[in-house]
């Protein structure tokens, strides 16, 4: 009888293939080496460690189907985060799948501007609006640690990935989740800090979206028309959820600064700044109320 070993490769051939269907995307080498190396990983249920250490091993047949199929779905463009399910964020690790957005770097810019004020508010009450995967919400309640965070998502599906984000961090005690549409979700409460970091392509931008962005929600990104619909129902609401000091953080598109700030100011918000992330974008607007 023939040796089963000869249907699945060893670990480093395995990769080699991977490699050879993942440069050609477009990819340098050393991004498509990583990708194989995490998707091979995922598929045969391996630390980075112990995978590097056991390369001249042979995958077994179900790890081996697994990994072609991951490698297929990549070369397929659906983003390595939602194959290998998770995306570290503020040095927290989330569970991500398709009904989430992917935690972005430059949201962690927002989460630091929240962190500076909320580290000087005793016993800060939190709300994260458009929570998603509850990127925003659980780091701040991870790192203001007598905090009190709300998060609320329209998606009932989000809000399953963001309690089990919550609990994985350990702050599942310090958040309360609720589904619905913006405010509309709260009974009118105060609170220091309101952060969101909302749905915000317009029409136009929503077509030429790459490949792999179109496979997260289109919930998580359409921001209406103009993309502005968002800052719109912040602008006409948030006044009534903060305390005299406090503070709404949003995160925009790079060519909305001017037009957020200008929704704001009609809406009454004072000391409207406009933070700009490292690739010189406007990316974050905080006014007060
Ligand atoms: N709050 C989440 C994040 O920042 C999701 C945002 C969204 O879905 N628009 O990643």
């Amino acid at each position: 009888m023939q040796n089963k070993k000869v249907d699945v490769p060893s670990g480093k051939d395995a990769l080699r293939w991977g490699v050879s269907l993942l440069e050609p995307l477009g990819n340098d080498s050393q991004t498509a080496w990583l990708e194989a190396n995490l998707l091979l990983g995922k598929a045969w249920n391996k630390s980075r460690i112990k995978l590097l250490t056991t390369l001249d091993d042979y995958l077994e047949t179900a790890s081996w189907e697994s990994y072609k199929n991951y490698i297929m779905c990549r070369v397929a463009q659906e983003p390595l985060q939602y194959l290998i399910g998770e995306q570290i964020f503020m040095s927290l690790c989330f569970k991500v799948n398709p009904d989430v957005l992917i935690p972005r770097g430059e949201t962690e810019l927002l989460v630091n501007e929240a962190l500076k004020l909320g580290l000087d508010i005793k016993q800060p009450k939190v709300l994260d609006l458009c929570t998603g995967s509850g990127a925003i919400a659980v780091s701040l309640a991870y790192y203001l640690p007598d905090s009190e965070v709300f998060a609320v998502d329209i998606s009932a599906k989000a809000l399953e990935i963001a309690r089990i984000n919550a609990q994985a961090n350990g702050v599942d005690n310090k958040i309360e989740f609720f589904c619905g549409d913006m405010f509309l979700a709260l009974e009118t409460k105060q609170f220091d800090i309101i952060t969101c970091n909302p749905p915000y392509i317009s029409a136009t931008e929503y077509v030429e979206l790459p490949v792999d962005v179109k496979k997260e929600p289109r919930l998580a990104l359409y921001g209406g028309k103009d993309g502005l619909q968002f800052y719109r129902i912040l602008g006409a609401g948030a006044r009534d959820f903060l305390t005299e000091q406090g503070i709404l953080l949003m995160e925009i598109g790079y060519k909305q600064g001017e037009e957020v700030k200008r929704i704001m100011e009609e809406n009454g918000f004072g000391n409207i700044q406009i933070i700009r992330d490292w690739n010189g974008h406007d990316r974050i607007v905080t006014c007060t109320a």
